[in-house]
């Protein structure tokens, strides 16, 4: 699918299997730009990567790229936000596997004081974001107590990286409705959280202090 602005280059997986019966997966995708097959892992350090939107279950996943080195500025650009995601998200994040029950994800957030946690899978990737108020809506119902956080997770949709521009990152996150978005590394893992809360701080700052 493809906008004005953005491609979005389709996500694969390549198998590498070894004499030993061992199997390698490595996500690739389709670089449109380059006409050729990448590593995903190559993906997050590009200046064109905007986002990696995961898998749903009719859809398959795909790195979001902008169409070309010179798009338009957005209306949150005027705004002096071409800082990359790293100068503004948390580096400190909670992560939890999708097997950790619903009060040992309270626990962990109140103990971290957080408003969220990233859901990994074993290999760190994201696969979902569960907030206080995902928490909460078990806690109303003392009939889903015991619930764990793959039952009240919201399924990740995208991720940005580190050199995401900030106000590309807003974008897609307002398009969404998210308050939160993972922030992946170059394999892919969780490295930090961009929230609705840290961009709202940053704006707070003096505007001396808004350089990247
Ligand atoms: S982010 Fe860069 S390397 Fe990855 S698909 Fe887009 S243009 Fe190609």
């Amino acid at each position: 699918m493809t906008s004005n602005q953005t491609i979005e280059c389709g996500i694969g997986v390549r198998e590498i299997l070894s004499g030993d019966g061992g199997v390698r997966r490595r996500l690739m995708v389709h670089c449109e730009p380059q006409h050729e097959a990448v590593y995903v892992a190559t993906c997050t350090v590009c200046p064109r990567c905007l986002g990696i939107r995961a898998p749903g279950e009719e859809t398959p996943g795909a790195v979001i790229c902008r169409s070309s080195d010179d798009d338009e500025p957005t209306v949150t650009d005027d705004l002096g936000m071409r800082t990359p995601v790293r100068a503004v998200m948390e580096r400190d994040v909670a992560c939890v596997t999708a097997d950790v029950s619903v009060d040992a994800l309270v626990a962990l957030l109140i103990r971290r004081g957080a408003s969220a946690a990233a859901v990994v899978d074993e290999d760190g990737h994201p696969v979902g974001i569960v907030s206080w108020s995902d928490c909460l809506r078990v806690r109303a119902g003392a009939a889903d107590a015991g619930r764990n956080a793959a039952d009240v997770m919201t399924p990740m949709v995208f991720s940005v990286t580190e050199t995401t521009e900030l106000s590309r990152a807003i974008d897609l996150m307002a398009d969404g409705g998210f308050h939160q978005v993972p922030v992946v590394m170059g394999d892919g893992s969780v490295g930090g959280m961009l929230s609705t809360r840290e961009v709202v701080r940053w704006l707070a700052r003096p505007r001396q202090h808004l350089a990247p």
